[in-house]
């Protein structure tokens, strides 16, 4: 028990947290490019913001919430996605006064409880952004680019676009009634779950994956060609904007999304490379949730992704790369006199940004050089009592073997000339 961790969570460190780091950056300079903040909000959140901003007909609040009571009795959850706190963030800081659009990003903790597989784990990591205040299919294709361009920032190939239309206001109401008849006749080739969702949320059945399901699926009526005139000129409008951007995409009917609140465009980046989770990132158009969570009716659109699927994604196409451990300087010393100058000088150096290591374990100086070998430094120097009466020592370049002698108040203008110089230098 005290040494393992829960069921579906894991630890991140070593090569696997320098790739986290690496596609941290890359997301962090692609949404500088668009205009999108940073907004963190907390890890729990009440438990009604969920079952209201998710959706009460959904796997998520129905069976995989982590939801517990404090002290006093609240009931609080730990956030299974991050759309329903930054649209409570939205409205509780008032940035729907600021000028519009918002244009919002975020990397999060999520909880599920889910059965823990390859690509899907009970605490897993989102990045996700959220533009809020503007209607226009101009909106979509900007979340839509971001995520394409993120997809090739970070080196992923071999990922699909899917998109469709979900209809709103009239048009999904009169599809959800057509649907709804058929569903009522194709009852009986119906699982459990669908028979009892397809009357709060007949469109959720399109997404079921028992195999009977999906063949009685195969001749149901699709909102793709039930859209009202608005939804389909939005539609054509998001796509016209996707080609003029040269972004290539495939129009699925059958994506719903897993949440209740799409409306409009909801689309999906699919791996062909991950397996059965396929779905890197996922998102639409969600314009009744800030309504729905209490705020006055505004048009939002957005996407969430799955950093670890992002990863799994990164490693198939080969775009994981590993930096150099990167020491740019090994101090080895013999003695209290020698350890003491050496503590000073990495101080000095580390001060300046130099990555410099020195003994922690008391060990010989041979043993040292061999510790200085083990951590792949680009150069050493041993300061000993004749350094130390010279004021200067021999620096080594560990790759060539070569020397050269530095004076000690030297020795930070040596690294900067010498790192400016090295191919690929830190
Ligand atoms: P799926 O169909 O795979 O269950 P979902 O529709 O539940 O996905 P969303 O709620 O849209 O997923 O979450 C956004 C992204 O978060 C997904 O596209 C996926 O990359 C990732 N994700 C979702 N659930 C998990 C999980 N349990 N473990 C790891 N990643 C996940
Ligand atoms: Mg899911």
């Amino acid at each position: 028990m005290l040494t393992k961790a829960p069921r579906g969570t894991s630890d991140l460190y070593g090569s696997a947290m320098e790739a986290w780091q690496g596609l941290e950056e890359k997301i962090r300079i692609q949404c500088a490019a668009y205009g999108f903040k940073e907004i963190r909000t907390p890890v729990f959140e009440h438990t009604e913001l969920f079952q209201r901003g998710v959706g009460e007909t959904t796997d998520i609040v129905q069976k995989e919430m982590y939801t517990f009571q404090d002290k006093k009795g609240r009931s609080l959850t730990l956030k299974p996605e991050g759309t329903a706190g930054v649209v409570r963030a939205y409205l509780e800081q008032k940035m729907y006064a600021d000028t519009q659009p918002t244009k919002l990003f975020y990397f999060t903790p999520a909880f599920r409880y889910e059965k823990p597989q390859a690509g899907r784990m009970r605490q897993f990591h989102q990045f996700g952004v959220e533009l809020f205040g503007s209607g226009e299919p101009a909106a979509d294709a900007e979340v839509i680019a971001l995520a394409s361009q993120m997809l090739d920032r970070l080196g992923i190939r071999n990922v699909e676009l899917q998109v469709n239309s979900l209809g709103g206001g009239a048009c999904r109401q009169n599809y959800n009634r057509m649907l709804e008849g058929f569903l009522q006749e194709h009852r009986e080739g119906l699982c459990e779950t669908c028979r009892e969702r397809m009357e709060r949320n007949p469109l959720r059945v399109l997404d079921c994956k028992v195999p009977s399901c999906q063949e009685v699926m195969k001749d149901a009526p699709l909102i793709i060609d039930n859209l009202g005139p608005e939804c389909r000129e939005h539609f054509e409008k998001t796509l016209g904007l996707l080609d003029a951007m040269g972004i290539p995409y495939a129009v699925n009917p059958w994506i719903v999304r897993g949440l209740d609140y799409y409306t409009k465009t909801v689309f999906e980046f699919v791996s062909k490379e991950i397996g059965a989770q396929g779905t890197v990132c996922g998102g639409g158009r969600y314009d009744n949730l800030i309504q729905e969570c209490g705020g006055d009716p505004t048009p939002a659109v957005g996407f969430g992704a799955g950093i670890e699927r992002l990863l799994m994604t990164m490693e198939k196409s080969g775009a994981i790369t590993h930096k150099a451990p990167g020491v740019d300087l090994y101090i080895a010393h013999m003695g209290p006199q020698a350890q003491a100058k050496a503590f000073a000088l990495a101080q000095s150096l580390r001060g300046q940004d130099h990555h410099v290591e020195t003994d922690l374990l008391g060990k010989s100086v041979k043993a040292q050089m061999k510790q200085a070998n083990r951590l792949g430094a680009r150069r050493s120097m041993v300061v000993g009592d004749t350094e130390l009466a010279q004021g200067a020592a021999q620096v080594k370049d560990m790759e060539t073997g070569a020397q050269e002698t530095v004076a000690f108040d030297g020795l930070a203008n040596y690294l900067m000339r010498q790192k400016s110089i090295e191919p690929g230098g830190n």
